[in-house]
């Protein structure tokens, strides 16, 4: 998407404005409660009003910035997070943007030990169970195999039964033992 029409949308599910850069810990813990979302990915541009109006980043060394931004990413996220950071000029004022997306693989990243979740432009934190929902329907559900029962230790390469319900289909994981299929690991 075009910065400017990024910066028209405002804030929402998948973009969040910093006005400035030491608002570190804020913007990741926002990043990492956008990409656990549905939409999988997030926004933060560095330099903008959370009203949408355009500040720009403070002047200073901008590799610094990236560098020490790209630091606390490393070090905050578990599993790790693969994120972007750039800069661009807008209105003669400089924003960076730091972009980010969850692996289908993943179920939800950490921060700093805590698992944020984003709904609208506001965020909390998971709790306990959520936390175990995500793991079971987004990892399971996306898994390519292959596959163990948890109870029989059968192991199979592909899911291939699928119950047809009115939410759609969905991969069937009940073994014949009743036990229910796993991704190995
Ligand atoms: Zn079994």
């Amino acid at each position: 998407m075009k910065l400017r029409d990024l910066l028209a949308n405002g804030e929402g599910q998948t973009t969040e404005f910093k006005k400035s850069l030491s608002l570190r810990r804020e913007a990741l813990e926002a990043l990492c409660a956008m990409v656990n979302a549905e939409g999988a990915r997030g926004t933060v541009v560095f330099g903008v009003e959370p009203n949408g109006t355009i500040c720009g980043i403070e002047s200073g060394n901008l590799d610094t910035a990236q560098r020490s931004l790209s630091q606390a990413i490393r070090g905050g996220f578990d599993p790790p997070l693969h994120a972007e950071i750039w800069v661009e000029e807008l209105e003669g004022k400089q924003l960076l943007l730091l972009s980010a997306e969850r692996p289908r693989s993943v179920p939800y990243h950490e921060y700093n030990g805590r698992a944020w979740i984003r709904q609208g432009s506001e965020k909390r934190q998971l709790t306990l169970s959520e936390k175990d929902q995500l793991r079971r329907s987004r990892d399971r559900a996306f898994h390519p195999g292959p596959w163990k029962c948890d109870r029989c230790g059968a192991r199979v390469g592909q899911l291939i039964s699928v119950t047809v319900s009115k939410d759609g289909m969905k991969k069937n994981y009940d073994c014949s033992c009743g036990g229910q299929f796993w991704p190995c690991t």
